[in-house]
């Protein structure tokens, strides 16, 4: 089943002349950056779908900080208080870093999640419903400054926000779609289960902003799980196979919101390392089945369970999360390199 639209004609065409400028003219490793995501899919077919782990697909995967906050503890940690309790009578703040991540694939430059944007934290009418203006600060507290966009954030890291091709997002919560409008060229890939929450009377009660999210440049690609005869993928309830080469697979790991996605990230010679986005927000919290305050009890649970089933083939996986201080720690000790930026 053919996942993604097809680039027109035209488009084909622009892709192709950038590609004999650039032959010409540029950088030569820059040419990949130009590859359009046909040119992926096509390669996702062309490519042998053989189980072994990808060799060298990928040079480096490193953790972007882009901003801090804090968040209530019963938030964080769970509570068998009710959600409103906390939210109004909570007490005990803590520490909520905000974190995306890189990964420089052959295809090019790839996005996990794209942070905030810190006008969250300044614009009065960022959030357009009163109700949401109201309760946000008693949810969260934010610390940002304006290096903590993207594309400062970037900046920061050598990297040109308009070199990155893709952005995977884990799901639709305005602190991990923050940076889509400054990566216009990207493709951001979507669950098909998330972007139907769009379709809810009100999003925005799940903290998924509509006027932050289906604005006219976003390249939003809905992605749809496909079964798969990879014994590794058994009862995960399909996958998606990012560039056809087994180096970065999506995973449905619902709960926190009902279309959240993990992303898989293997090569030869490191621990896989699976980013959960915020299925939990410490990876310490899935080991023990503790849930933080917030989605389906009962959905993510689920989800720690096919973590946990993936954790026992695959010797060594690193559980990685979006708001995690040990985010950056495990990724290197996975990828024996510095993932610090
Ligand atoms: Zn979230």
């Amino acid at each position: 089943m053919r996942l993604l639209p097809r680039l027109d004609t035209f488009e084909k065409a622009v892709a192709i002349f950038r590609l004999a400028w650039l032959a010409g003219h540029g950088d030569p490793a820059s040419i990949h950056w130009v590859l359009s995501e046909q040119d992926m899919s096509e390669t996702r077919t062309a490519r042998s779908r053989k189980n072994d782990i990808p060799d060298q697909q990928i040079a480096s995967v490193r953790v972007l900080n882009c901003g801090q906050a804090e968040q209530h503890k019963e938030h964080r940690y769970g509570s068998r208080l009710p959600q409103l309790w906390w939210v109004f009578f909570g007490r005990s703040w803590v520490p909520l870093p905000l974190q995306c991540f890189l990964i420089d694939h052959r295809d090019g430059l790839v996005l996990f999640d794209t942070g905030i944007d810190p006008a969250i934290g300044s614009d009065t009418r960022y959030i357009k419903q009163a109700v949401g203006r109201f309760l946000l600060p008693r949810i969260f507290r934010f610390h940002l400054t304006d290096a903590d966009r993207i594309d400062r954030v970037l900046t920061g890291a050598g990297v040109g926000a308009s070199d990155i091709r893709m952005a995977v997002i884990s799901h639709l919560h305005f602190d991990h779609v923050g940076g889509i409008a400054q990566i216009p060229q990207a493709d951001l890939l979507v669950s098909d289960g998330e972007w139907a929450i769009l379709s809810d009377p009100h999003p925005e009660r799940e903290w998924i902003l509509r006027e932050h999210i289906e604005t006219p440049t976003a390249k939003w690609r809905q992605i749809v799980f496909e079964p798969t005869g990879d014994p590794l993928f058994e009862g995960i309830g399909g996958i998606y196979d990012v560039a056809g080469d087994g180096s970065m697979i999506l995973l449905p790991t619902p709960g926190h919101t009902r279309g959240s996605m993990s992303m898989l990230i293997r090569q030869h010679g490191w621990d896989p390392i699976l980013l959960v986005g915020d299925l939990t927000y410490e990876a310490a919290l899935l080991e023990k089945n503790i849930v933080s305050g917030t989605g389906d009890r009962d959905v993510l649970l689920a989800s720690f369970a096919k973590v946990r089933r993936l954790q026992t083939r695959l010797p060594g996986l690193a559980v990685v999360a979006s708001h995690d201080f040990a985010a950056e720690e495990s990724v290197s000790r996975a990828t024996r390199q510095s993932s610090k930026i």
